[in-house]
């Protein structure tokens, strides 16, 4: 696998005009297959609109430890774009002033931002219903400097929900690189060591699963069982819930599909399951996407497009309630991702 960001390596792929005109041309220039657009006016959901905001999704930076094949975000030890603390303050500032009842801190891995602490520290005081932390689990073996992180999460009441492809060595592993299986089972039984995960517990642990392969996600609730089943067995580790998300076709999961020659039955795939349900749910609807650099984007997977937020308001300093709500979302055939079966959103099914 590789050990380097599509930016590092300098593909075509690390440019999003690239993917976009991928995602634009071949089949669904020529017809074969629908456009997002065209297939949501069907139903008359298009234009697609933004309801109100209840989940702010903050990306602090796209360094990670990892370099996973799937990963969205293009993550990885060599990108350099991290999140200032003047950006974070003017985070804070919408944070407090929202009625959003969910906050959403991805990466990259959240952690390596070296004001990450400071934030979570002064993000908890603003007291939001529902504070997450979307850890890599592998961070917190990563280096002695974050082996503290499951005490930090604890105090500040955070919601750990952290990637787990499989329960599997092999199939973990080949998605997310070597030794990734076992520091990720270390860092669970850490977390529930000091109550992440625990039956009863009120400190929340859920697991996100996404396909290794060009395939969607099966039914979430059975996934669900098989994991707990086999890393109590196997581990005896609990968590929550598990969320199963979809692939979506860009960045590395593009570059991917199109190197394994996977990529137009993978787009026929997610145009078959298309379910006109899930359209009503999906994320960009009450969700924003803030990027390291606080600009404002309907979801994270148009962020790493960059498809900036279609209102006046573009950067979390303009943050105007008014402006935002009721805009146009920016869509493109990627969008068939939260669409397909039982739908995908980073909360997992929404149909
Ligand atoms: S851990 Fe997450 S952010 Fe990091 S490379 Fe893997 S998928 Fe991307
Ligand atoms: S990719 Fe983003 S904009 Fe498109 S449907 Fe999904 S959440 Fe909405």
């Amino acid at each position: 696998m590789a050990t380097k960001s599509l930016h590092k390596r300098e593909s075509d792929l690390a440019n999003s005009n690239r993917q976009l005109e991928i995602l634009s041309n071949g089949i669904f220039q020529n017809g074969e297959l629908p456009t997002f657009k065209s297939k949501i006016a069907e139903t008359n959901q298009f234009p697609l609109k933004a309801k109100k905001l209840e989940i702010l999704q903050i990306n602090v930076g796209y360094m990670c430890n990892q370099v996973c094949d799937h990963c969205h975000v293009d993550a990885g030890p060599d990108r350099k774009e991290i999140m200032t603390r003047d950006t974070m303050r003017q985070c804070l500032d919408v944070i407090k002033n929202t009625g959003a009842h969910t906050l959403d801190l991805t990466g990259g891995a959240p952690e390596m931002n070296p004001d990450f602490r400071w934030f979570v520290e002064e993000a908890a005081k603003a007291g939001i219903k529902d504070f997450i932390v979307r850890s890599n689990l592998t961070i917190i073996r990563a280096n002695k400097k974050y082996y503290d992180l499951p005490e930090f999460f604890k105090k500040h009441n955070v919601h750990v929900v952290s990637s787990m492809p499989h329960w599997t060595r092999g199939k973990t592993d080949k998605q997310r690189g070597d030794g990734v299986f076992d520091k990720s089972i270390k860092a669970l039984q850490e977390l529930n060591a000091v109550g992440y995960g625990m039956p009863n517990s009120n400190l929340r642990l859920d697991l996100v699963y996404n396909p290794s392969g060009a395939f969607l996600p099966a039914d979430q609730m059975s996934m669900e069982k098989d994991f707990k089943k086999a890393l109590m067995e196997d581990f005896s580790i609990h968590f929550h819930n598990l969320f199963a998300i979809t692939n979506l076709p860009i960045s590395r999961f593009l570059d991917y599909l199109i190197a394994s020659e996977n990529y137009e039955d993978y787009m026929y795939a997610l145009v078959e399951a298309y379910n006109p349900t899930a359209v009503e749910n999906v994320m960009c609807t009450n969700t924003l996407s803030v990027s390291w650099d606080g600009y404002l984007y309907d979801c994270d997977f148009n962020q790493m497009l960059e498809l900036p937020v279609n209102s006046k308001a573009k950067h979390i300093s303009e943050y105007n309630e008014d402006l935002l709500e009721g805009r146009n979302i920016v869509i493109s055939q990627h969008c068939y991702g939260c669409t397909a079966g039982a739908g995908s959103s980073c909360q997992g099914t929404v149909a």
